[in-house]
């Protein structure tokens, strides 16, 4: 297994297990503005990723990613499957059939931003998960090649997060609440703020 691989294949492990872990908190946030499935749905389409693991780590990351997309666009249901799925499956593409993980990471992640933006029909401000993920792709861009850049992310991840409760949401599920939906974290923005911070864990834990 080439090291790229072995990296892409903890890395994922690390991201689904603690979206997993997660479940609890997703869902209490869904139920706050949304249905309350969100937590459910997560865990169910990361529980399928877990159980690819090693088809997943056996793929060039690029096939790896559209792998991954597939999955959680079959299993995930809700909103949040073809949105994370068309993420995934974008980021995939972009890298290819490229053995290695690139050099660039920001240009295969604004790749799989702007599949959500495409497919929700969304932009940053909405009070969905792009809130979260434009931001990190912003000091993706800023920070490339700083020595600080993973922690960096984790805490534009972080604070993104929070910026999500005083905003009114004007897509998804939470929009049909209007102004109600303020003072509430967005479960979507939480749940790649947990992807996030779980890759930027797993990268640090292996230097
Ligand atoms: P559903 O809303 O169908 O119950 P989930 O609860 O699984 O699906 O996912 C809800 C999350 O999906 C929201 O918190 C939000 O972050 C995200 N979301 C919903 N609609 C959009 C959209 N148009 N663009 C980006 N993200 C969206
Ligand atoms: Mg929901």
């Amino acid at each position: 297994m080439s090291l790229a691989a072995e990296t892409l294949k903890s890395l994922v492990k690390a991201a689904a297990e603690q979206v997993i872990a997660s479940a609890p908190e997703l869902t209490a946030l869904d139920q706050a503005i949304g249905d309350g499935d969100h937590g459910a749905n997560m865990k169910r389409g990361f529980e399928a990723v877990l159980g690819k693991l090693d088809v997943i780590g056996a793929q060039p990351p690029g096939e790896a990613l559209k792998t991954i997309g597939k999955t959680l666009v079959m299993t995930v249901g809700g909103a949040s499957g073809p949105l994370y799925g068309s993420f995934f499956i974008a980021a995939g593409d972009a890298l290819s059939n490229s053995r290695e993980l690139p050099g660039d990471i920001a240009e295969v992640f604004a790749c799989g931003v702007g599949a959500v933006s495409a497919r929700g029909r969304s932009q940053p401000g909405e009070k969905t998960m792009l809130d979260v993920l434009f931001p990190v792709l912003e000091t993706l861009k800023a920070a490339a090649g700083k020595p600080d850049l993973i922690k960096r992310v984790r805490a534009t991840a972080i604070d993104a997060v929070a910026s999500t409760a005083p905003m009114q949401a004007t897509k998804g599920r939470a929009s049909f609440l209007g102004a109600r939906s303020v003072g509430h974290v967005d479960p979507g923005a939480r749940s790649s703020c947990v992807l996030v911070q779980a890759v930027c864990n797993s990268l640090e834990a292996r230097q």
